[in-house]
């Protein structure tokens, strides 16, 4: 039902199940009430849109950004939606999110992308979060420049999504990082060049090896827990750049009795969803193909096996898991 004039309602047609919402269910996020609908994620049909709302209209396809935003506080015209004062990430957090059969927009204007009516939406879901999350918090925020020497720990769907974007920039090499032989076979389907398993704990030494002792100018942490961190901080090259995408609950040693001289930068980083409109471009024209991320496909009603399986992803060998709708 509407409650604002600026809302929306869409009716959902594809969503799907992030990492961050098995969090949820751990308690790892106390912003998160009782009987919250989860979801950030989404693509449908819009079925009513409130009188302040003048870009869509019921009927229009749309894409559901994880990031919602006013566009006019002083954090959304810093292109910092993810922190918009109205707004950011309160999907499936705050306000009741998109794993049903409608959904509430607020700032439907700012916070919608409308989607070409042939459109893919297997492949377009992939825009609400993880594309641009891997994309800003990963290779944006980690610089990476042609030439370079880029690693990923970790495997998942976000780091995945880092691997591809990280290719607009023509990287010299890919080093992929996981425990997971199954997801490092993805990694190399989508273009990493070095593979490692890292259930030895000998993956920083293996990567200076393949470096030639040298180490890699961009590390990006698409885990978020300690030993993943530590990884990326052991690895990098002078004037490296650390870009942390993964959602930490535990406190990490910063080693900057052996970093202190070298130059590198550490970042951080909610998804702004700045880039989602480039990014729809890429995907709607082809060069981008995140649709292979789909491992698993449910009816909405079936929700709770889909959880199962994404929540024992190494068993099923799951990667994104798809909620259909009618
Ligand atoms: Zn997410
Ligand atoms: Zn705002």
């Amino acid at each position: 039902m509407l409650q604002d004039p600026a809302d929306a309602i869409v009716r959902l047609t594809t969503s799907t199940i992030c990492g961050t919402d098995l969090h949820i269910l751990k308690g790892d996020v106390p912003s998160v009430a009782e009987g919250r609908i989860l979801g950030h994620e989404g693509v449908g049909v819009i079925t009513d849109v409130g009188p302040g709302v003048s870009a869509f209209h019921p009927g229009d396809r749309v894409l559901i950004s994880c990031i919602t935003s006013c566009g006019r506080c002083d954090f959304c015209r810093k292109q910092m939606y993810s922190h918009c004062r109205q707004g950011g990430w309160i999907l499936g957090n705050t306000i009741d999110g998109t794993q049903a059969e409608y959904v509430r927009i607020p700032h439907a204007d700012t916070s919608l992308y409308a989607i070409p009516a042939d459109g893919d939406e297997e492949a377009l879901v992939m825009l609400s979060d993880i594309l641009p999350t891997g994309f800003e918090c990963g290779v944006i925020n980690g610089q990476v420049h042609p030439g370079d020497t880029v690693a990923i720990v970790g495997a998942g769907p976000i780091g995945l999504a880092a691997l591809m974007t990280a290719q607009f920039y023509s990287p010299a090499s890919i080093i992929v990082i996981d425990i997971d032989d199954k997801r490092l076979d993805v990694a190399k389907a989508f273009g990493a060049t070095t593979l490692i398993n890292s259930t030895d704990g000998g993956a920083a030494q293996r990567v200076m090896d393949v470096t030639a002792g040298q180490g890699v100018d961009v590390a990006i942490e698409a885990v978020g827990v300690p030993a993943t961190f530590d990884i990326c901080q052991a690895i990098l090259a002078p004037g490296g750049r650390l870009a942390n995408v993964g959602v930490h609950g535990a406190p990490v040693a910063l080693h900057l009795e052996k970093l202190w001289d070298r130059n590198i930068t550490i970042t951080t980083r909610l998804v702004d969803t700045t880039t989602t409109p480039m990014l729809l471009k890429v995907v709607s024209s082809g060069r981008l193909q995140p649709r292979t991320l789909v491992t698993h496909r449910f009816a909405l009603d079936d929700i709770m096996q889909a959880y199962d399986t994404f929540e024992h992803a190494a068993r099923e060998g799951a990667l994104k898991v798809v909620l259909r709708n009618g």
